[in-house]
C-alpha cells in the first residue's frame, strides 16, 4: 500500500467527529462532513474514502438516506459504510444493515472497539480493491486485459463524443506466431509475448495512450484525442519498436525476427457505438496481413 487508507467521518456533532478523528488519525487519512450532502460530495469526488463512519440522526438528510443514495449509485456503492449511532435497538440495526451498511457501532464509543472494527473493514476493502485491480490485468504480460480495455473504450468513446475529440484505435497482431510456438516452444512463446507487450508499451508517448492484450497474440492501443495522422505515427513507432527489439524468428516468412502487423482506425465519435471503430481497425489489420505483414494499414471510419 503506497497511500494511507482514508476514512470519512460524518456526524452533525463536532465533539463526536473530534473523538473519532483523534482515535483514528494516527493510522488513517481522515476527512469529515457535518451533514449529509457534504458526505455525498466527498464520496462522489475523484478521491473517495475507503470507509465511511456515518451518524444516523442528523438534521436535514439523515444517515439512512445518505446510505441509500451511496448504495444506489454504482460510483459509490462499493464504499463500505459503518453506522455510528445512539439508535441501538435490534430493529434499527437490522434496518441499517438492510440498507447495505457493513457494520454498526453504538454510541457512546468504546474507542478500542471502534479501532478494531475499522481495521477489519479497511483490510477487507483494500483486499477487494486489489482483487478488482488484478481482475483487469493480463496475467502473462501484466498490461491491462480485454475486460479493462472494453471499459476504457466505452469511457473514452463517451468522453470523445462529449468533447468532440478524435479517438483512434490500433489493433496489433504478432506475425507467424504459431510457427514461433511450434519451433521455440510455448514457454519461449510466452516470453516473446511479454517482450512484444513491453516494446509496444514503451513506444507510447502520451500518458493517456493505453495498451491492452486483446487476446492470444493480439494487442490493442486506444489513443484519446488522436486523429488519423497521429494514430499512424503512433502505430509506426510501435511497429518499429517491436522490429528493433530484434527477437529472432527463424521460421517467419516475413523477416528474420518477430514482427507485428497493425490496423489503424480513427474517428470523431458520433451517436454510433464504438464497435464500428473496432471493426474498422480489425479490417485494416486483415489488410496489413494480406499485403505482406510487418506493416500498418489504415482505414477511415
Ligand atoms: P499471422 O501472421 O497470420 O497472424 O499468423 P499466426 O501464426 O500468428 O496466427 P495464428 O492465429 O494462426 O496463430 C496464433 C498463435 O498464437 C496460435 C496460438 O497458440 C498462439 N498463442 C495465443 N496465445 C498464446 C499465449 O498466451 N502464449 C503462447 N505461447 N502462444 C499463444
Ligand atoms: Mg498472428
Ligand atoms: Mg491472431
Amino acid at each position: 500500500m503506497t497511500q494511507q487508507a482514508s476514512i470519512l467521518i460524518v456526524d452533525d456533532v463536532p465533539a463526536n467527529i473530534q473523538l473519532l478523528a483523534e482515535a483514528l488519525k494516527s493510522e488513517y487519512r481522515i476527512r469529515v462532513a457535518n451533514h449529509g450532502s457534504k458526505a455525498l460530495e466527498i464520496a462522489r469526488s475523484d478521491q473517495p474514502p475507503d470507509l465511511i463512519l456515518l451518524d444516523i440522526m442528523m438534521p436535514g438528510m439523515d444517515g439512512y438516506e445518505v446510505c441509500q443514495k451511496l448504495k444506489s449509485d454504482p460510483a459509490t456503492s462499493a464504499i463500505p459504510i459503518v453506522f455510528v449511532t445512539a439508535k441501538t435497538s435490534v430493529d434499527d440495526e437490522a434496518y441499517g444493515l438492510d440498507l447495505g451498511a457493513v457494520d454498526y457501532i453504538p454510541k457512546p464509543f468504546h474507542l478500542p472497539v471502534v479501532r478494531a472494527r475499522v481495521k477489519t473493514h479497511i483490510n477487507l476493502k483494500l483486499k477487494t480493491d486489489l482483487l478488482e485491480e488484478l481482475a483487469l490485468i493480463d496475467g502473462l504480460t501484466y498490461i491491462p486485459n480485454r475486460r479493462r480495455f472494453d471499459q476504457l473504450l466505452e469511457q473514452e468513446w463517451l468522453r470523445a463524443r462529449r468533447e468532440q475529440h478524435w479517438l483512434a484505435l490500433v489493433m496489433l497482431d504478432v506475425d507467424h506466431f504459431k510457427a514461433y510456438n511450434d519451433n521455440y516452444g510455448h514457454g519461449a512463446g510466452d516470453d516473446c509475448l511479454r517482450e512484444v507487450a513491453n516494446a509496444i508499451k514503451n513506444s507510447l508517448q502520451r500518458p493517456g495512450d493505453a495498451i491492452a492484450r486483446y487476446g492470444g497474440e493480439e494487442f490493442v492501443l486506444l489513443l484519446p484525442n488522436t486523429d488519423q495522422a497521429g494514430a499512424r505515427a503512433t502505430a509506426e513507432r510501435a511497429r518499429a519498436a517491436v522490429f528493433t527489439r530484434n527477437l529472432p524468428h527463424a521460421h517467419s516468412d516475413t523477416a528474420d525476427r518477430v514482427t507485428v502487423s497493425l490496423g489503424v482506425a480513427a474517428t470523431q465519435p458520433d451517436s454510433n457505438k464504438p464497435n464500428a471503430l473496432l471493426k474498422a481497425a480489425d479490417n485494416a489489420l486483415y489488410e496489413a496481413k494480406r499485403s505482406g505483414r510487418n506493416r500498418l494499414h489504415e482505414v477511415s471510419v
